[in-house]
């Protein structure tokens, strides 16, 4: 069976700083990149909040970028899914795509979260041309145009009241009769003049044309119709972290993100690490995960050294 130092499961931001930093401690890590290779800045248009790149870049150029400074030093960048993983053995033995196995003396999970999206087919058909589950990341191309944010927690009142102070109006779309958010978070929206609450609205079609969105059909829970003008459909319903592989063999919090010891990468396996938005429900940032993938790499790099 292969056997690896470092393997990497996952190729975000997060992945390949890992396999950046492991690859120049000549751990020579194998880094399969999983269902969505380059993970989700590769849905995003331009990054224009990672330091370094001040005309801004793409986020499909980035990652690959990325994969390339991690090639440049020795990562074997492999496609395919880690399907299995067991961690009652030493080495642990993952299973990729079903069918090969790999053995690997430390594993850095980088698996990443995914936002959740509504499941409308228009949705779909308009991101990156308007629809976005990153206000941070997108909002910036939209300034002074009317956008919408759909969700009542905290990540959409939060998302709404950052696009309010770029955007002209911002619609808040909730589905129930009040917000989830904290107190402190749903009075910054009431108290801010442009954004406006629609409370119980689901949206049924996003619009939009060949530049990209137009508007959004919402339905009350009425039945009453209402279409708004806008230029950008926001998602903040939540995320999910990718631990499905993980489920019963790595420590996860209640949401399901790994738990790892705090200021450090350490699961509760010795010699499995976490990094990046799998491990982070707060920040989700390119730069954070970034940040962690190193933190992930220098901690697998000790492990290895102190066996
Ligand atoms: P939440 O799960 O808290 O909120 C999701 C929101 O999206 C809810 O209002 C929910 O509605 C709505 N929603 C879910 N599915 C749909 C759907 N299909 N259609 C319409 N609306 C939908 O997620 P968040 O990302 O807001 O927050 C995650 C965690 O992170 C929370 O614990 C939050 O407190 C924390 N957080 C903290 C921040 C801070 O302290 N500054 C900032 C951001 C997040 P419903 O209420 O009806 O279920």
């Amino acid at each position: 069976m292969e056997r690896t130092k470092c393997l990497i499961i996952g190729s975000g931001p997060a992945g390949f700083t890992a396999a950046i930093y492991t690859s120049r401690a000549n751990l020579s890590p194998i880094v399969y990149e999983g269902i969505e290779p380059g993970g989700q800045l590769t849905t995003t248009t331009e990054i224009e909040n990672f330091p370094g790149y001040p005309e801004g870049i793409g986020g499909t150029e980035m990652m690959a970028q990325l994969k390339q400074q991690a090639q440049r030093f020795g990562a074997d960048v492999r496609f395919g899914v880690v399907t299995d993983l067991d961690l009652d053995v030493r080495p642990f033995v993952a299973t990729i795509d079903g069918e090969k196995k790999i053995e690997a003396d430390a594993v850095i999970v980088a698996t990443g979260a995914s936002a959740k999206y509504l499941g409308l087919e228009s949705e779909m058909k308009y991101r990156g041309q308007g629809v976005s589950a990153c206000a941070t990341c997108d909002g910036f191309f939209y300034r002074k145009q009317d956008v919408a944010v759909v969700g009542g927690g905290d990540t959409a009142c939060e998302e709404a009241t950052y696009l309010a102070s770029i955007c002209k109006q911002v619609y808040l779309i909730v589905r129930k009769p009040f917000l989830r958010a904290s107190k402190a978070m749903q009075e910054r929206v009431f108290n801010t003049p442009n954004i406006k609450v629609l409370f119980e609205y689901n949206t049924v079609e996003v619009l939009g044309d060949e530049d990209g969105v137009t508007g959004a059909r919402l339905r009350h829970s009425s039945g009453e119709e209402l279409t708004i003008d806008i230029m950008g459909f926001f998602l903040a319903i939540g995320h999910h972290p990718n631990t499905e592989l993980f489920k019963g063999k790595l420590e996860l919090d209640e949401e399901g993100y790994i738990k790892t010891i705090p200021g450090t990468s350490k699961t509760n396996i010795e010699g499995v690490f976490a990094a990046g938005d799998v491990k982070d429900p707060h920040y989700r940032q390119a730069i954070t995960a970034a940040g962690s993938g190193c933190i992930a790499a220098l901690d697998c790099e000790r492990y290895l050294l102190s066996r």
